[in-house]
């Protein structure tokens, strides 16, 4: 049989061994470019508002990264994240963005966009510990409110030390930061936690509010967040909100607010500005 029909018989071991060679060729090859990606200025933020539900007034954004590789164009987060996790360039990645979204934060000021920006932590950063420190000393040099930052923090996604987790918050809290957690799917182990946690805001995943105008025991767990949120204090923010009857559902859930497609998608800060000017 000739080499070329080898290769397109599914699952012939020709083949996967092609498809290994070269998704370990690309991913290799990712993995070295994006060593210099922070160096040669490849990477970038893009913003979306988040929407106080009532008011519709802007009432912070969250800051996205995106890498306009030379070859690939640009990059969403799940093509290199798990990756830069994997090899610790996030710590560098991650270094470089809060610092761009302290110092847009303090160009923002002058024009009156005195919104907080969360800002994406994710385990390894955590983990390494010198966020808190490294936040506190940029936003006194920028001369920007440690509370114009928000950093937004998931639960792993598998068994943790919780102790461990909390006192991690805690140290990321006493710099100032408000912190929101991020990716919260409203599971009753999760409520039960929930009190544990030293946060300020409870961001709610997509999957679930996909499901809020369609699914009754979804809002009967998000009616029970809301409660539990309001006897702590914390503010409840809907994500991936993309229709209106989403929308009349989380008012009457009594959610704090929101952020989705339905308000608008990420962009690059100028497109922010227009926004907010009602230009788009
Ligand atoms: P996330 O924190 O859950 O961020 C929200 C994601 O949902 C974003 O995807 C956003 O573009 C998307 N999204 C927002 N509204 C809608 C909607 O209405 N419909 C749909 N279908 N999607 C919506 P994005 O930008 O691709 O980011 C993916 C993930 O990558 C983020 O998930 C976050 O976990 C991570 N990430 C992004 N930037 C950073 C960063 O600077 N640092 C770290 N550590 N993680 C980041
Ligand atoms: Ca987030």
């Amino acid at each position: 049989m000739p080499a070329d029909q080898v290769l397109q018989q599914e699952g012939s071991p020709v083949l996967l061994g092609a498809l290994w060679a070269k998704w370990w060729y690309q991913r290799s090859t990712l993995e070295e470019d994006m060593q210099g990606a922070v160096r040669h200025r490849e990477l970038e933020v893009y913003y979306q508002p988040k929407v106080h539900l009532v008011s519709g007034m802007m009432r912070g954004a969250e800051a996205l990264m995106r890498w306009r590789h030379p070859v690939l164009g640009l990059l969403a987060p799940s093509l290199f994240l798990p990756l830069a996790e994997q090899s610790g360039a996030i710590l560098e990645m991650g270094h470089w963005l809060l610092e761009e979204v302290c110092r847009q934060a303090s160009e923002w000021v002058e024009p009156g966009i005195n919104t907080p920006i969360s800002v994406n932590v994710s385990e390894r950063e955590l983990a390494q510990g010198n966020l808190p420190a490294f936040l506190a000393t940029l936003t006194a040099r920028l001369g920007i409110p440690a509370k114009s930052i928000e950093l937004e923090v998931a639960e792993p996604g598998r068994p943790v030390d919780q102790d461990r987790f909390v006192q991690q918050l805690e140290r990321l809290h006493a710099a100032g930061a408000r912190i929101v957690l991020d990716r919260f799917r409203c599971s009753p182990e999760e409520l039960s936690r929930l009190a544990l946690w030293p946060v300020d805001a409870v961001k709610i995943d997509r999957s679930v509010i996909r499901r809020v105008d369609r699914d009754d025991r979804v809002c009967e767990a998000l009616a029970r967040l809301v409660a539990l949120a309001g006897e702590r204090g914390l503010e409840t923010v809907a994500e991936g909100v993309e229709r209106e009857s989403q929308v009349h559902r989380l008012k009457r859930l009594g959610f704090a607010s929101a952020q989705g497609y339905y308000y608008a998608k990420p962009g690059p800060g100028y497109r922010l500005e227009y926004w907010m000017e009602g230009k788009i």
